[in-house]
């Protein structure tokens, strides 16, 4: 395949200076948690895909789901009054596993049209539940909750709003919980966690709780940097949520689905959101879809909503797709007869062992783990906390001396963001931190140079 014939392609988040220079990468097959390229190079997949392939590239029960649906009924749409059968037993089922705290589910095809969905369904709540100025939308610095216009306006990452007119003025902004990078000298993580909580308290009153219509958040952040929250974040949030009558949207795209060790990221921390946004892991990426799992409080806002707009006035074609619906329907079967949940606890104390044994070098200022998910912090000096010169591009060449050694990883800026299929065992994952520690050294020596 020639470099000529990839120009077509639109290449997103990507930047598109050094793409120029550099061939993308073009993968034509997957085995377990490695894939192979045009060229027949192999590259072990440590962010499965783009946080998604949660069980590898060649599960054989997915494919033959997707198979079986395709002979049944390969298209219709969750609409009109109208669905497939395995779009109902989909939606019966994720509700069951919910524990029957959700009385509803809205498909789309991805994160972004979930995240998109659940605003206006918010809307649609105070604008029928006689509480128009509820509009605002609490959200963090460094979040991420997908690209479209309302989506995208809750990021907290300057480079989603830059050139795109964004945001859109619906946000109460607060802080993101990231203790070794924002915390005082001297501050403990009790006090840097008061600290967070009370500026997110102050701003939320400072725009009036009642013009509040939700808060949106990740249980961990991934592309904001995999952020842990410490273990006094979540409950204190939750009280403040509770204390101003903030309903939580929790955002799952990247945490649910057994990433954490849960069904849901928010079931990690204790947490009792209103509505929760799902995708990527769904389908174990085997599909596309997209959903929204909505509380009791939603669902009849959206019934009642009827009586005062008639027809709702929201919905996609490929929402709650037939295929994605079976596929998604066996990974759930998958992940409860395969105790992936087990294997998640497996694979974090795994991560945590192995990445620990990075902060001997000087560059590695803290490595957080969390169910399947990890970040590795590239500092000019790690101890110090003294960040690199972005400019340097150092987390760029990790990535690029990890893609040389056949490992697949996420520059997130500075940061190296691990996310392998849960599926990784211990041997992988030793190849995993193995090569990612060479990464390091070739990127920091080559530099120094
Ligand atoms: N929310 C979160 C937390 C995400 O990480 C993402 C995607 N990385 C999205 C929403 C958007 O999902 P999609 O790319 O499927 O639109």
């Amino acid at each position: 395949m020639t470099g000529l014939a990839t120009r077509p392609v639109v290449y997103s988040f990507t930047d598109h200076r050094v793409h120029r220079q550099e061939p993308p990468l073009i993968i034509a097959e997957g085995d377990g948690i490695r894939v192979r390229d045009v060229g027949g190079r192999e590259y072990i997949d440590a962010l499965s895909g783009l946080w998604h392939a949660n069980l590898g590239f060649s599960e054989p029960d997915l494919i033959a789901a997707a198979t079986a649906a395709y002979a049944e009924l390969p298209a219709f749409a969750c609409a009109l009054g109208r669905t497939s059968a395995e779009t109902v037993l989909l939606a019966e089922e994720l509700l069951q596993a919910a524990g029957g705290k959700f009385r509803s589910v809205y498909f789309g095809a991805s994160g972004s049209e979930a995240v998109e969905s659940v605003l206006k369904f918010l809307w649609l709540a105070g604008n029928t539940g006689g509480a128009p100025a509820r509009k605002l939308i609490v959200t963090r610095d460094s979040g991420f909750h997908g690209t479209t216009l309302g989506a995208a306006t809750l990021a907290g990452i300057p480079r989603q709003h830059d050139g795109f007119d964004l945001p859109l003025p619906f946000t109460v902004r607060v802080p993101r919980v990231h203790f070794y990078r924002d915390h005082l000298d001297g501050e403990s993580e009790d006090e840097y966690v008061a600290r967070i909580v009370r500026t997110t308290r102050e701003r939320i009153l400072a725009a009036g709780p009642e013009n509040v219509a939700a808060m949106v958040a990740e249980p961990v952040m991934a592309a904001g940097g995999v952020l842990v929250p410490p273990d006094g974040y979540w409950p204190a949030m939750a009280r403040l949520l509770a204390e101003l009558d903030v309903p939580l949207v929790s955002d799952e795209v990247v945490c649910g689905f057994g990433r954490l060790g849960h069904l849901f990221g928010y079931q990690r921390f204790g947490l009792e959101p209103a509505a929760v946004t799902v995708a990527k892991g769904i389908t174990a990426g085997y599909a596309p879809l997209g959903a929204v799992l909505l509380g009791a409080d939603l669902t009849a806002a959206i019934a009642a909503a009827a009586d005062t707009h008639g027809v709702l006035g929201h919905g996609s074609t490929f929402g709650g797709h037939p295929v994605a619906a079976a596929v998604a329907r066996a990974n759930l079967r998958i992940i409860r007869e395969r105790k992936i949940y087990e294997r998640v606890a497996e694979l974090e104390t795994l991560l945590e062992t192995s990445l620990e044994e990075l902060l001997n070098l000087p560059v590695v200022g803290e490595v957080r783990c969390v169910g399947g998910l990890a970040a590795v912090e590239l500092m000019a000096d790690g101890v110090a906390r003294r960040p690199f010169d972005p400019e340097r591009g150092i987390g760029r060449r990790v990535a690029a001396e990890a893609r040389a050694r056949g490992l697949i990883v996420r520059d997130l800026g500075d940061v190296i963001a691990l996310c392998p299929p849960l599926i990784t065992g211990a041997t992988e994952v030793m190849e995993i931190v193995s090569k990612l520690r060479a990464a390091i050294v070739a990127a920091v020596t080559e530099e120094a140079r």
